[in-house]
């Protein structure tokens, strides 16, 4: 399939493939290749949004001009080029080697992809790990495609006012200055597919973003021929509206599928990346069944190649539309299918106590999937129990949900100076041993100086990058010169350093530090062992609770009981996430067990020698040992909402007192804190050979993607 060729005139020939790197997302986890735009123009960089693309639109040609001339510019430029060139062609990947025999690709949908910034069409976790996912599938050599969607607009830029609440910007994207091209069709327009829903047709382009080895396909509606309602489908990720959501979702599923025909991609497996995407089932069993297969038949067919990962412990997260909006939509399908209303409804209805006014897209997937699986073991057995009634037959132990806990794509979330100290311990080839354990054992030979010293570098980037932007919110925001004032000199690297940053839904309880105000403010400023923290994290715009959370932890930051020891800071991204996962000491996570279903959030902090102080839920259940953090709570039940609060907060004051700011202000005669790099060396070893896209893929391929001889 060809895409429209990009088209940057004043490119000099020295540096023309400058413009292949700047559409491959390759570019994202080799930090050679962004010191490439880096190097070209860092202030532009930055202002770009570190988009190379609209970087080579904008930078000043002769500027360029004069790299082409720089021997050590043109040196670097040759090493990444070279090393592109031979990732893209090399043959002798994981899944060559053990897998030949794969028949097609697999299509991988989801609603969001957070591959890097300069794609903003991600909102959070969900997004980060499907970015992840393809990155990983790419280095493993996996025959893999995405399908998702294009959005205008990217998701809500986050501004928070002098009172704490929370605004919300939404961008336009410009595609021309965005890594995608056109998809281009054989008569050379911007190739075009349909879908058909209440009686009318909606058209959309395709494009095409570049991810290594493997493309992502995305669909965009905002064309002239279709209605301006139907060309705000693609408008923004996770709109509210009712309508408007089935819309996209008839477009991924029943669209993706149309745009990987229209390109002429047969998967083999089709992986739905949480509900959202499930009418693919619809598609593909009305086209079975129009090439004249009976519909059972091409229910049971359709269901040997499907597969299905679930996200969300709660029922009410989980997407459901009503029935009578369902049956406007789809009416005329279900006659081309040979079935009535009823059986067309139970589709996505259990079968046990079937809600006769919701049509659920989890249990479409979960009925419709050869293998379907949870995201960490413990989200495995809360899975099993939550969707039992829909396999009414079977006891929860024996619910088709097996569980492959997320992981990370460890490149993309380490940092550079992090990655240069392996080098000269480990060797380079960590790279290609990212699952191996032996290798990881080499950390303990790094000198406890040297990993104590990178870390602080990293940690002192980070507080000078919150610094900024706190000096430019407080400058926006109309405030005093001395406030201003107060922001440049904000924070201490020498301080201990908590992190929290996460999406503020109430059961990752956020302000869980604030049940007992006046022991944290003993924690945090009534010694001389000071404890900074720094929280970041979005509400959804229509999530009243959330931002609420988020004015109250605001307002408790500028309080000046607390001494600036709290900083909030405001739009947490991808940008932000890689400054905060890399610089931070301790990474706090306090969800409601056990609902969080995995996250990953904490893998990426360890990734950079940072420890985990979280509630045993999700991926730290399976990761905690004694030696490599920290565990709040227990693992177990709790009676009520109330007990589990009180059981964790007490357990999470406890910890910080007794135990990490002990271990972290107990230094030897060169200052460093050898028990502090003890546990940073025992966290990097336990989390980053398990806790990583690359065994995760492995995983999916292994159980989930290969045809299974006997079938399930
Ligand atoms: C990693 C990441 C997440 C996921 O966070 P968890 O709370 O650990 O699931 C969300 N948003 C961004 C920007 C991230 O980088």
């Amino acid at each position: 399939m060809k895409v429209l060729e990009h088209h940057f005139p004043f490119l000099p020939e020295r540096l023309i493939r400058l413009g292949d790197l700047a559409y491959n997302l390759w570019f994202s986890w080799h930090s050679k290749a962004v010191d490439l735009f880096k190097e070209m123009d860092q202030p532009l960089w930055e202002r770009t949004g570190r988009n190379p693309v609209r970087m080579l639109h904008e930078v000043d040609a002769g500027r360029i001009e004069e790299l082409a001339g720089e021997k050590a510019y043109v040196r670097k430029y040759d090493a990444v080029i070279r090393a592109m060139d031979h990732y893209l062609t090399d043959k002798k990947t994981w899944f060559n080697i053990r897998h030949e025999a794969f028949p097609g690709p697999v299509a991988y949908f989801s609603m969001e992809f957070g591959v890097h910034e300069s794609l903003p069409i991600y909102s959070g976790g969900l997004g980060i790990l499907a970015g992840d996912h393809l990155k990983s599938a790419s280095d493993l050599g996996i025959p893999l495609v995405g399908v998702g969607l294009l959005y205008r607009e990217s998701y809500f830029t986050q501004q928070i006012s002098l009172s704490g609440h929370q605004q919300s910007h939404y961008v336009y994207n410009n595609f021309s200055n965005l890594p995608v091209r056109a998809v281009m069709g054989k008569n050379g327009d911007q190739l075009t597919i349909h879908v058909v829903t209440d009686g009318k047709q909606i058209a959309a382009k395709l494009w095409q973003a570049q991810i290594g080895r493997v493309p992502l396909y995305l669909l965009d509606t905002d064309l002239p021929e279709n209605s301006n309602g139907d060309r705000k489908i693609t408008e923004r990720l996770y709109v509210g509206d009712r309508d408007m959501r089935l819309l996209q979702e008839i477009l991924l599923g029943i669209g993706g599928v149309r745009a990987l025909d229209a390109i002429g991609i047969a998967p083999s497996v089709w992986h739905m990346n949480e509900g959202h995407c499930s009418f693919l089932i619809v598609e593909r069993i009305r086209r079975l069944v129009e090439s004249g297969m009976p519909f059972d038949q091409a229910v049971e067919e359709i269901r040997k190649t499907t597969v299905f990962t679930t996200h969300t412990p709660i029922p009410a997260g989980n997407e459901m539309f009503e029935t009578a909006r369902i049956e406007s939509a789809f009416r005329p399908c279900w006659e081309k299918l040979g079935i009535d209303r009823d059986r067309f409804m139970r589709l996505g209805q259990s079968r046990k106590d079937p809600d006769p006014h919701a049509f659920n897209m989890t249990i479409l997937a979960l009925y419709h999937s050869r293998e379907a699986n949870a995201v960490s073991r413990l989200h495995g057995t809360v899975s099993r129990h939550m969707w039992q009634h829909v396999f009414p037959d079977r006891s929860a132990e024996e619910v088709p949900i097996r569980a492959i806990t997320n992981g990370v794509h460890t490149r993309t979330w380490m940092a550079g100076p992090m990655k240069d100290l392996l080098d000269r311990y480990l060797g380079p080839d960590w790279r290609h041993q990212i699952t191996e354990t032996a290798i990881w054992e080499k950390v303990g030979r790094i000198p406890d100086k040297v990993l104590w010293e990178t870390h602080q570098t990293l940690k002192k980037a980070l507080l000078e990058e919150v610094r900024c932007r706190l000096v430019r919110e407080r400058d926006r925001n109309g405030e005093s010169g001395d406030a201003l004032r107060e922001a440049e000199a904000i924070l201490n690297p020498e301080f201990l350093t908590l992190g929290f940053a996460r999406r503020f839904a109430q059961y990752k309880r956020g302000a869980m530090l604030f049940r007992d105000r006046e022991r944290l403010k003993h924690l945090l400023t009534g010694s001389d062992r000071p404890v900074q923290i720094l929280f970041a994290g979005k509400a959804h715009p229509a999530d009243q609770p959330g931002k609420a959370l988020i004015r109250e932890i605001y307002q408790e930051s500028r309080n000046p009981e607390f001494q600036n020891r709290i900083v909030f800071v405001e739009n947490y991204d991808i940008t932000l996430a890689r400054h905060l996962v890399s610089g931070v000491d301790v990474w706090l996570n306090t969800p409601r067990r056990p609902l969080e279903a995995s996250g990953t959030s904490g893998m990426k902090v360890a990734a950079n020698g940072g420890i985990n102080l979280s509630v045993l839920d999700g991926w730290w259940r399976e990761a905690y040992q004694e030696d490599n953090g920290w565990a709040i709570g227990e693992d177990r039940d709790y009676y009520n909402e109330w007990e589990q609060d009180e059981t964790d907060s007490q357990s999470l004051y406890n910890l910080l007192e007794h135990a990490v700011i002990p271990l972290y202000y107990t230094r030897n005669g060169e200052g460093i804190p050898e028990g502090w790099v003890k546990r940073m060396k025992a966290s990097m070893t336990a989390v980053i050979p398990v806790f990583n896209t690359h065994r995760m893929l492995m995983e999916y391929v292994e159980s989930m993607y290969l045809p299974k001889p006997s079938g399930k």
